[in-house]
């Protein structure tokens, strides 16, 4: 078995003992149940031995080090669940493989930038909680998303687009044309029954259905 199976297989099992710990189950039949893993046996020995969980009265639970390994990751699957389905409108059934991946890839750096951008959600896409990082600390209750959908964006505000996910991928030379491009800076005009926006001197009035699908960050002036 190579380091990096190892590193995955670790991993996987954290996971399943935080999610089997939420559920208040902590007993190793459980979890040897639950397990994917081909060998529970030596993944529990090698758990012991990395002082990652420890084993008490046919239960498993975590130690310290552990415990903080498998917040991360949790932390990181569930914030990567929320961007998936929030920001690419992925269906929850679709992300839950792509989620995983991204635990093992984002750094703390990352996390936290896409935590915030998020606006620090409290729960993943399925209602699960998603642990608290440093970046959720500083807010005491749950702010708005740095970037917000253009039909939900304040009238009268001025923004800046910051990325379009186009449902028809022809409307993105059509919005082009009309200036509507990520970078662009537009003031918010009206909300129904059209959403209106200027930029620079021009007018452009919007479907709410196609205004759903630009992303623009405030500028606070
Ligand atoms: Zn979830
Ligand atoms: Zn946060």
């Amino acid at each position: 078995m190579t380091i990096i199976q190892d590193k995955e297989r670790i991993d996987e099992a954290l996971e399943l003992i935080w999610v089997l710990g939420e559920e208040g189950h902590n007993e190793l039949a459980r979890f040897s149940i639950s397990s994917d893993d081909p060998d529970t046996d030596s993944l529990i020995e090698t758990l012991n031995k990395k002082a990652l969980a420890r084993l008490e009265n046919d239960q498993i639970f975590f130690t310290e080090n552990g415990r903080k390994q498998a917040k991360g990751l949790i932390r990181r699957q569930r914030l990567a669940e929320r961007l998936f389905t929030d920001v690419f409108e992925m269906p929850v059934e679709a992300v839950v493989d792509d989620a995983c991946k991204m635990e093992h890839i984002l750094s703390e750096e990352l996390t936290e930038s896409v935590c915030t951008f998020l606006g620090h959600p409290q729960t993943c896409p399925h209602g699960k909680p998603i642990p608290r990082g440093e970046c959720c600390k500083k807010f005491k209750i749950e702010i708005t998303p740095v970037v917000t959908r253009l039909c939900d964006f304040e009238v009268g505000a001025t923004g800046k687009i910051t990325f379009i996910v186009p449902s028809d991928s022809s409307r993105i030379s059509k919005l082009n044309s009309l200036g509507i491009t990520a970078g662009s800076v537009i003031k918010f005009i009206q909300k129904t029954p059209s959403c209106v926006l200027q930029i620079d001197e021009t007018t452009v009035a919007l479907d709410p259905e196609i205004a759903r699908e630009i992303h623009v960050k405030k500028i606070i002036q």
